[in-house]
């Protein structure tokens, strides 16, 4: 039997993700009457219960506008007149204002004080239970019709829902760009972002768990990407802030070029003249002593240092007083200039997001309300807009759900 829930609604989001909440909580704080969530799933804000390990990374204390939007491989133009109403200081102020105390770590990343996710979770359920937000889990919305007064919704298991307004907060799930399409929107190619690269090349094999600072190119067919930042070295390859920064610039290009590029690691972030002129010092100084076990790179971690010199067949006894002119110029290279074949995206992202999805050209973005069916607005990542890794994925949908909740008012 179908069940109808009669009364129309003033607003249906439709996801119960960080952005349907933040649009839910506004939306009835500046005044809405009726607002509904529909969750497909049985439980909302899941991705912010597991983001950051647990710990909900929620936003960055990067607050000049300029920089912040230089985040967003995606999105980086119409954020900035959205930033410009609610942005990461106002996101941290609306958090600590309702009882989430926050800090920020040395690399600008926002956290609750407490480490966990669940004191977020708790302050969003707690606040939309408060504005009287009508909260239904386990209710997947499979269609949208418009009607006379705004749109019908049916919902798997024969239910349905009428709305004035209606709010697509569907994260990357495909069935929220489906709804998107069904109401006349176009769908940018979703392909996934923030991914690490995989390689054969076994000669970095020992070294997994390494850390540290790099500088970095990486060549997709002829597109040149370049940064510089933290590399993680892996037991498939490489990961990092680094590397997943450059997994989101590139997203499109590796996708189309089937996740094959090539690397380029300055392990030193020193040029060719400097590394040579240390190895030349170095080798006077500490000639009766083994390349091997004795670096001049302090900061150059041990099993990697080692490991190039494997690479390049250099004998594990010799001294430094033996070290050919040779050798030394194919170690410089090494160094300054190592080159690595990516063969396929790694399993393991840090925080995995969508690039692509509802046409940014067709959204009025002082409103965050379609251009094309009026009624209807869309907030978070269902949109063509991601952010790098910092905590800048969830300020977009803090933003984009704050200026929805207020304009559908
Ligand atoms: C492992 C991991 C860690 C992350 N860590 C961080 C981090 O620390 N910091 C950061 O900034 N970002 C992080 N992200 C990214 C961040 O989680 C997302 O950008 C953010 O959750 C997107 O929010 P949203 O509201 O747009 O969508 P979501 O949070 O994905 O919510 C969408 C909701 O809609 C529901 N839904 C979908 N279709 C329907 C439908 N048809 N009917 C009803 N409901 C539907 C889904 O079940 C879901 O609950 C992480 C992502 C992952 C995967």
């Amino acid at each position: 039997m179908d069940v109808y829930y009669l009364m129309i609604s003033d607003l249906v989001i439709i996801g119960g993700g960080a952005s349907g909440f933040m649009g839910a909580i506004t939306a009835t704080g500046s005044g809405l009457r009726s607002v509904v969530i529909l969750e497909g799933s049985s439980k909302v804000l899941e991705k912010v219960r597991i983001s950051g390990g647990g710990r909900c990374n929620l936003t960055n204390s990067c607050c000049e506008i300029s920089n912040l939007v230089n985040n967003y491989p995606r999105g980086e133009k119409q954020l900035i007149g959205l930033f410009n109403r609610f942005s990461t200081t106002e996101a941290i102020e609306w958090f600590q204002n309702k009882g989430v105390t926050l800090k920020v770590e040395k690399d600008g990343r926002v956290f609750p004080c407490s480490d966990s996710s669940e004191d977020v979770i708790k302050c969003l359920t707690d606040f939309a239970k408060k504005s009287g937000v009508k909260v239904f889990a386990n209710s997947h919305v499979k269609q949208i019709d418009i009607i006379k007064q705004g749109f019908k919704l049916l919902v798997k298991g024969n239910k349905s829902f009428e709305a004035k307004n209606i709010l697509i907060c569907t994260g990357g799930h495909p069935s929220g760009r489906r709804l998107a399409k069904s109401l006349g929107h176009s769908i940018i190619q979703p392909v996934p972002s923030l991914f690490s690269f995989a390689t054969s090349e076994k000669s970095l094999r020992t070294c997994s768990g390494i850390t540290l600072d790099v500088q970095i190119k990486l060549t997709v067919n002829k597109k040149k990407y370049a940064e510089n930042g933290s590399i993680l070295i892996t037991h498939k390859g490489f990961s990092g802030p680094v590397i997943l920064k450059l997994s989101a610039f590139s997203a499109r290009y590796l996708h189309a070029n089937k996740y094959k590029g090539k690397l380029k690691i300055n392990w030193l972030c020193m040029n060719e003249d400097e590394v040579r002129l240390k190895l030349d010092l170095y080798k006077l100084d500490n000639g009766k002593k083994s390349v091997f076990n004795n670096k001049p790179f302090n900061n150059l971690p041990r099993s990697l240092w080692k490991a190039l010199l494997s690479s390049l067949n250099i004998d594990s006894q010799l001294k430094w007083a033996d070290f050919s002119k040779s050798s030394k110029e194919c170690l410089v290279k090494s160094l300054t200039m190592n080159n690595y074949l990516i063969n396929s995206r790694g399993p393991y992202g840090e925080e995995f997001v969508t690039a692509g999805g509802v046409s940014l050209n067709e959204i009025n973005f002082k409103t965050m309300e379609s251009k094309i069916c009026k009624g209807l607005f869309f907030a978070g990542e269902v949109l063509d807009i991601d952010g790098i890794t910092g905590g800048f994925n969830f300020q977009h949908c803090w933003t984009s759900g704050w200026v929805a909740g207020k304009s559908v008012v």
